[in-house]
C-alpha cells in the first residue's frame, strides 16, 4: 500500500536501528517519551523497543484519549445517561432563540431509561468508573447509549429523532475536536433543540508543560526525559510551532513523527542526534503532513466554538490549569454541562491501578500487580487496558510483558 508499505519496511528499520546503536553513546542512557498512544501502539506492535540500544529508552506519555478521561467525568455521562440529573436553567444560544432541553420524562426503557440519548465512541463506553459501572454497563441497565463512529453521526441521530436528547460525549486531542465544532455549528444552523455536547476535549501542550513542570521530572528526577517523540495527528491540526516553547524554556528537542514504524525509528535517531551535539530544537520528521503552521481553517473553526477551562482534572496528572475547551458563550444552549446543571466530580482511581502513574511516566505497565491477570483487555481495571493506544493494552497485545518479566 502507497505510503504505507514503505514505512514498514523490515530491512529499512534494522538499518535506522543499526545507524542509532552507532551513534548511541555508550555511557549515557537517553530517555524519550512519546506522547503519543498512537506511537505507544506503534512501538509496542513493531517491537520498536527491540531493535533499540539497551540504554536508549521509550517512556509512554499520556497521549491516549480515553486513558486520561477521569473516572468523575465518566459518573457524570452516567449519571446524565440514567436520567439522575435534572435540567439546567435553559441556556441562552446567541445563535438563536432559547434552547430549553426536552421534558426530562422517563421513557419505556427499563430502569432508570429518561429521553436522553448519550452517543460516543466504543472505547468510551468501556472505560470502568465508579460502583464497578461503566457506560456499557449502565447501558445494560436500560440507559439509552450509543456507540458512534464520529460527532455527525450523533448530530444525525438528533435529526433523526427530535423526541430524543441527544447528547455527544466527545473526548479527544485536538485532532478530534475541529469535527466537534462543526457539528455544533451544524446544528446552530438547523436549529436543533435536542442536540447538545458534553465537551471533554484536552490539549497537548499543556499536559507536556504540566509534566515538565512535575516533581516527578523537575525535582526528584524519579522520571528522565531528554526529548520528546512529538504527535503525529494532533501536530497536523496545531503544527509545529507551539513546541518551540519546550525547546527553548526547558532545552527538550521534539521530533514530531509520523505513526508507522520508521517514522518512530527516525524520530528516535534524530532524538540521539540532538542530545549527542546538545541541541534542543523542533524538527518535524512527519513533513508529509506537519507543516509549522498547522491546519488553520481547522484552528479558526476551534476558536470559533471554543474556549479555554481554567483547568481540568486528567487521570493521572491531577487538574492541569488550562488544558481543556469547552464551549464558548454563544454556543451555551448546545453545552450539555451547562444545559443538565452537570456538576464538576473528582473521584479517585481503583487503588489497585497504577494508571496514573502509568500516564506520568513513572511507571511501566509490568509494574502493575494485576497487570495480565485480574486486568486484560477483556476485563479492564483502569483506562490503560481499554484503548488500544493504552500503554496496558499494547503491552498485553503484543507481549510485550513477556520479555519485560
Ligand atoms: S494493568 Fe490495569 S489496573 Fe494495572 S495500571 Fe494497567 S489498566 Fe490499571
Amino acid at each position: 500500500m502507497k505510503y504505507v508499505d514503505e514505512y514498514r519496511d523490515g530491512e529499512l528499520a534494522k538499518t535506522i536501528a543499526a545507524r542509532i546503536a552507532a551513534i548511541a553513546d555508550p555511557s549515557r542512557t537517553y530517555h524519550f517519551m512519546e506522547f503519543c498512544g498512537g506511537h505507544t501502539h506503534a512501538i509496542s506492535r513493531y517491537g520498536v523497543t527491540d531493535l533499540l540500544p539497551a540504554n536508549v529508552v521509550m517512556v509512554h506519555g499520556p497521549g491516549c484519549p480515553v486513558c486520561v478521561l477521569p473516572v468523575g467525568r465518566i459518573d457524570m455521562a452516567i449519571d446524565l445517561a440514567l436520567g439522575a440529573l435534572t435540567p439546567g436553567p435553559s441556556p441562552a444560544s446567541g445563535r438563536g432563540e432559547n434552547f430549553a432541553p426536552l421534558s426530562p420524562g422517563r421513557g419505556a426503557g427499563g430502569e432508570g431509561a429518561s429521553n436522553i440519548t448519550l452517543c460516543t465512541y466504543a472505547d468510551t463506553m468501556r472505560v470502568p468508573a465508579s460502583n464497578g459501572l461503566s457506560l456499557l454497563k449502565a447501558k445494560a441497565k436500560g440507559a439509552d447509549i450509543r456507540m458512534v463512529y464520529s460527532a455527525s453521526d450523533a448530530l444525525r441521530i438528533a435529526r433523526e429523532e427530535p423526541e430524543r436528547e441527544v447528547v455527544f460525549l466527545a473526548i479527544g486531542f485536538e485532532t478530534t475536536t475541529p469535527p466537534t465544532a462543526l457539528v455544533v455549528r451544524e446544528a446552530a444552523a438547523l436549529g436543533l433543540r435536542n442536540f447538545s455536547v458534553f465537551v471533554n476535549h484536552v490539549l497537548t501542550p499543556a499536559a507536556i508543560a504540566h509534566i515538565l513542570e512535575s516533581p516527578e521530572v523537575r525535582d526528584l528526577g524519579t522520571v528522565v526525559i531528554d526529548g520528546f517523540v512529538g504527535p503525529a495527528h494532533v501536530s497536523t491540526i496545531i503544527g509545529s510551532q507551539p513546541y518551540d516553547y519546550f525547546a527553548e524554556e526547558y532545552a527538550k528537542p521534539v521530533v514530531i513523527a509520523g505513526f508507522e514504524p520508521l517514522d518512530v525509528m527516525q524520530a528516535i535517531e534524530m532524538l540521539v542526534r540532538q542530545v549527542n551535539e546538545g541541541r534542543a530544537e523542533v524538527e518535524n520528521e512527519f513533513s508529509r503532513a506537519v507543516s509549522p503552521e498547522g491546519n488553520a481553517k481547522a484552528k479558526a473553526l476551534v476558536a470559533d466554538v471554543f474556549e479555554l477551562r481554567g483547568a481540568f482534572e486528567w487521570r493521572g496528572l491531577g487538574k492541569v490549569p488550562y488544558s481543556a475547551l469547552r464551549l464558548k458563550e454563544p454556543w451555551a444552549a448546545f453545552d450539555a454541562e451547562r444545559r443538565f446543571a452537570m456538576v464538576e466530580r473528582s473521584v479517585p482511581d481503583n487503588k489497585a491501578c497504577e494508571c496514573g502513574a502509568i500516564l506520568r511516566g513513572v511507571k511501566k505497565p509490568t509494574d502493575c500487580r494485576v497487570f495480565g491477570t485480574a486486568c486484560t483487555p477483556e476485563t479492564p481495571m483502569g483506562s490503560c487496558m481499554v484503548s488500544s493506544e493504552g500503554a496496558c493494552a499494547a503491552h498485553y497485545t503484543y507481549g510485550r510483558y513477556r520479555s519485560a518479566a
